[in-house]
């Protein structure tokens, strides 16, 4: 353990971070390390395709706002070496856990190693999406990854999304005792889904029929052969009050208690990440005023991030809203290794606020100045101020491409194989989701 805790205050000292190689260590030196390291501590694990980062973090602080210190994989290594050196970097001189609870983000592939080391007491899976190049077959691959992980531990509390077929009718495969959470209203376009996710019944095969549709492909969804169906979840969403770029505002009901709250986070997703936290929280045994505080509280810290894959090419579409989301949104497009085309999308409706003056305070000169960088689009109904903004940041005439058509952009865009970036605000966001649904077939994913 000293030997791990050693190598990453080494590893921080010459700023390589040290999430994973400390964990190394330790295992090569005793690969139990982590049992004993986690030993006597609560532990609520989060797996799942989508929303595992969100997830923990809410979680997080709903845990602080007990009183209750936690410890959290935050560095976002969540394969065994990296929740190995997280949780020995937590441990006293003697080897002893110094928090009494964790909240451990962990890899769906990962479980079956971390599960029998940390004995958690709550297992939350929050849904299965294919990833960005997975077939329907990996996903299922993925989920009977997630089903061996649980098995080694049959007597943790299991929290699933009552709404992903994928991941409720893992409680039909295991010993655990379930609980459940979902949104038992309609939301969103209930018309062209293509539902390429969850399209089968996994215990006859039979196509699944849907009542109504919450986010990509979940919903109350029932097979038409055999009976399986959206179990009802005892946390759940029962009515979607308001919706804006900067929280949601729901009724939800939580065993018999019927309460309004608060998400301080945007979009559909979000609801579903604060769902996962106040189930797999009061699973745990916090009280729900601090779950509620912990998800009225959250701020998006990167606004909001989705991704889509078209073809050959990856498409990441983060929100922006203020200069300061705009540099954040900046700093990460030229974090990249590969070169990329971006895409800045700018209305100026009321939902985005009519002034868009302060495009001028972020720092966009450093993405003209990107070797990454490639093509530049401008579009939206304000893409000739946006144009106007990188000629003075420094792009060239002929190298910014305006289109201010959602659809005509996304058909020009999505030529050749580049990465490509597209910064929106909001109602152009809107715009472009809906685009990008109809040439995607509807197929989405979030991350966070
Ligand atoms: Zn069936």
């Amino acid at each position: 353990m000293t030997a791990c805790k050693t190598a990453r205050r080494f590893l921080n000292r010459t700023g390589r971070g040290g999430t994973a190689l400390p964990g190394k260590i330790a295992m090569a030196l005793d690969p139990k390390v982590l049992r004993e390291a986690s030993r006597g501590m609560q532990v609520i694990l989060v797996t799942g395709t989508n929303g595992k980062t969100t997830t923990c973090r809410m979680l997080e602080k709903a845990l602080e706002e007990s009183g209750k210190d936690c410890l959290l994989n935050r560095s976002g290594a969540n394969l065994l070496s990296g929740i190995t050196a997280e949780f020995v970097c937590g441990t006293d001189r003697k080897g002893r856990p110094e928090k009494p609870y964790a909240v451990i983000e962990c890899d769906e592939g990962a479980l079956k190693q971390v599960v029998p080391l940390v004995h958690p007491g709550v297992i939350l899976v929050t849904n299965l999406f294919r990833d960005q190049l997975d077939r329907y077959g990996e996903v299922m691959n993925t989920r009977q990854q997630i089903l061996n992980g649980i098995r080694l531990s049959p007597e943790s509390l299991l929290c699933l999304n009552a709404d992903c077929p994928l991941t409720a009718t893992l409680a039909d495969e295991v010993k655990n005792p379930v609980v459940f959470y979902g949104i038992d209203v309609p939301a969103g376009d209930q018309t062209q889904r293509k539902i390429s996710d969850a399209k089968y019944c996994v215990h006859c095969g039979t196509v699944l029929s849907f009542a109504h549709y919450t986010y990509a492909h979940m919903g109350e969804w029932a097979c038409p052969s055999c009976g399986n169906k959206r179990p009802c979840p005892g946390t759940a969403v029962s009515a979607i009050l308001d919706m804006n770029p900067d929280f949601s505002l729901v009724e939800l009901r939580n065993g018999d208690r019927v309460r309004e709250i608060r998400i301080g986070l945007p979009a559909m997703y979000n609801l579903y990440n604060a769902l996962a936290a106040i189930c797999a929280g009061t699973a745990a045994g916090l009280p729900s005023e601090a779950l509620a505080e912990a998800s009225g509280s959250m701020s998006a810290c990167f606004g909001r991030m989705e991704g889509f894959r078209i073809g050959e090419k990856n498409l990441q579409m983060i929100l922006v809203k203020n200069p300061a989301g705009l540099d954040q949104a900046a700093e990460f497009v030229t974090g990249s290794r590969e070169e990329y085309d971006i895409a800045f999308c700018l209305n100026d409706k009321t939902a985005d606020g009519h002034d868009i003056s302060w495009i001028w305070d972020a720092d966009l000169e450093k993405v003209v100045k990107d070797p990454h960088r490639k093509a530049i689009y401008v579009s939206g109904s304000r893409a000739e101020d946006m144009q106007l903004r990188l000629k003075y940041a420094g792009a060239g005439e002929e190298e910014i491409i305006l289109e201010k058509k959602p659809d005509i952009l996304i058909l020009r865009m999505i030529t050749g194989t580049r990465r490509l970036f597209v910064l929106p605000n909001y109602t152009s966001m809107l715009e472009l989701r809906k685009e990008l649904l109809k040439t995607t077939g509807g197929v989405e994913f979030w991350k966070g």
